[in-house]
């Protein structure tokens, strides 16, 4: 099968850019690895801009937006220490939006649709073949680049087309096939770990209940219950090295001897981990008891990088694939959307044999290089040094709602100590917490 443009990814990255080269006529294909429903975290949107969206053919904005949002602070036996409600207020468009992602990525797609952009679902992208006497380095494409992979029964496809967006976010699934790929720094010394789960019916209906998300701050870090809708749930933890390799060891030791049989050799790994610290929290093991995991134990990335050159004449990255700075501060939504818009514009000169997509190319390049580096804003950093103005920085922002009272306790960790070099106080002062919380709702009061 050939197409002008095959984009790799359907986040929105993807989307803007099949929109934008479906939209002035070429054949579009997209290919993701997951299938139809699959469920995404709520995410921010700063400087939400609808007539972005409107013009990218979206419809039903207000559905996309979550207008009322709780986070509940809890110890681990689930004792509630504080509850934070952002209300955005309106039917309207809030200027920071909290976005239903799962809802957006569907509306985005279904505008890929009405533009006429074929979208293959279960189709995994594991071969980029740039065409014979390709050259990433030069941007010469030999011919029509050709991609391959599997779908999720297992069979194999491939696909041959003349412009290739990666849009796969941090997979960059074409920047490692063509060696572009450039790891940065490691993003947190602490072990990010997460998973799905099918709960049981009256315990979903109670977290429906009783709001979002739940952070429950741990010895170490913290774990956090994120309700996807229906039953499924995503629960995750963020803790320190030593303290998450002490838990599984000792969940390890505990069950070798009363086996008696030797431990598996990833005793230590994610899984184990995951699962230690689970049955050692009681609110999470209650939560899942019985309950059915429905994805393996994911690390969440932990290193920034850059792929480069992000353009060439048969390929652009767009999104999270052309580099990843931080989840927590990037504006991964808005220069995912930017990004595609451009990508989708280059695509459009370099499958049109009568203009030259030299110039455009290098356009995009240096669009992106500002993109980043005006994002990139180095909080990590600045949070480690002085955790109490740098969330005093985020409050007055006002950004990432959820993550607010979530920088407070990553702030609260690295300056008391209780991360992996040393040991500090069980708990956070709740009054910190407590004065945190208070600013967080005056700040959004003031939207
Ligand atoms: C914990 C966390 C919290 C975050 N919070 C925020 C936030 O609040 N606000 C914000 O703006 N950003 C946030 N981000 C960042 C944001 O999620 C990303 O920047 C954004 O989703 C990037 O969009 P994208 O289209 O580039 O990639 P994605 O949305 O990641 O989409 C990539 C798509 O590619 C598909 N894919 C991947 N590999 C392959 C392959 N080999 N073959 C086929 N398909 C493939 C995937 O299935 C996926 O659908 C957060 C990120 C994390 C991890």
């Amino acid at each position: 099968m050939t197409t002008d443009v095959v984009v790799i990814g359907a986040g929105p990255a993807g989307a803007a850019a099949a929109i934008t080269a479906a939209r002035s006529g070429r054949s579009v294909t997209i290919v993701d690895r997951a299938g139809p429903d699959a469920p995404h975290l709520p995410e921010t949107w700063e400087g939400a801009r609808a007539d972005l969206l409107a013009d990218l053919g979206v419809t039903g904005l207000a559905e996309l937006f979550l207008h009322r949002h709780r986070v509940h602070v809890s110890a681990p036996d689930g004792t509630r220490w504080a509850t934070v409600e952002v209300s955005a207020g309106g039917q309207g468009v809030p200027p920071t939006a909290r976005l239903d992602r799962t809802r957006f990525d569907a509306a985005l797609a279904d505008a890929a649709a009405a533009a006429g952009v074929v979208h293959l679902r279960g189709h995994t992208v594991d071969i980029v073949d740039p065409g014979a006497g390709g050259d990433p380095a030069s941007g010469t494409s030999g011919g029509e680049p050709i991609l391959s992979g599997s779908r999720a029964d297992g069979s194999r496809w491939s696909l041959r087309g003349r412009f290739v967006v990666d849009a796969s976010g941090k997979s960059a699934t074409l920047g490692r096939a063509l060696g572009l790929y450039r790891p940065g720094r490691q993003l947190d010394p602490r072990q990010a770990v997460f998973s799905h789960w099918e709960i049981e019916a009256d315990r979903a209906d109670t977290l429906a209940a009783a709001g979002t998300t739940s952070i429950v701050v741990l010895d170490g870090g913290y774990a956090f219950v994120i309700p996807l809708g229906g039953r499924r749930v995503s629960v995750g933890i963020v803790l320190g090295t030593d303290t998450a390799s002490r838990a599984a060891a000792a969940r390890h030791a505990k069950a070798a001897g009363r086996s008696g049989e030797p431990g598996a050799a990833d005793s230590c790994g994610p899984a184990a981990v995951l699962a230690a610290v689970i049955a050692d929290t009681p609110v999470l093991a209650r939560l899942l008891a019985g309950a059915r995991q429905l994805l393996p134990a994911i690390p969440a990335m932990n290193e920034t990088f850059t792929c480069v050159p992000a353009a060439s004449r048969w390929y652009a990255l767009a999104g999270d694939a052309a580099g990843f700075d931080d989840p927590f501060l990037q504006r991964g939504v808005d220069t995912a959307l930017a990004s595609g818009l451009r990508a989708g514009g280059l695509s459009i000169l370099a499958t049109d044999p009568s203009a030259s997509a030299q110039a455009a190319v290098l356009a995009y390049q240096d669009w992106l290089t500002a993109d980043r580096a005006a994002a990139s804003t180095h909080a990590y950093d600045a949070a480690a040094r002085d955790w109490r103005s740098s969330v005093a920085g985020l409050l007055a922002d006002p950004h990432l709602p959820s993550f607010v009272p979530l920088a407070g306790l990553m702030g609260l960790a690295t300056t008391t100590g209780r991360g992996p070099a040393s040991a500090g106080p069980a708990t956070p002062d709740a009054g910190q917490l407590r004065e945190l919380l208070a600013e967080a709702r005056a700040t959004y009061a003031s939207w």
